[in-house]
């Protein structure tokens, strides 16, 4: 499974969690546990 980064748009924690595109799963921040959670587009190596 890919691993996407996701940016927590409640307390800007960064984070990398396993993404599959077919599923769309509700995430929360491991931090503070809010909803408004962002998957950051990862640059290109
Ligand atoms: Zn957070």
């Amino acid at each position: 499974m890919a691993e996407a980064k996701f940016k927590c748009l409640r307390c800007g924690h960064e984070f990398t969690a396993p993404y599959d595109p077919k599923v769309t799963e509700e995430r929360a921040c491991p931090k503070c546990h809010s909803n408004s959670v962002r998957r950051i587009k990862e640059e290109s190596k």
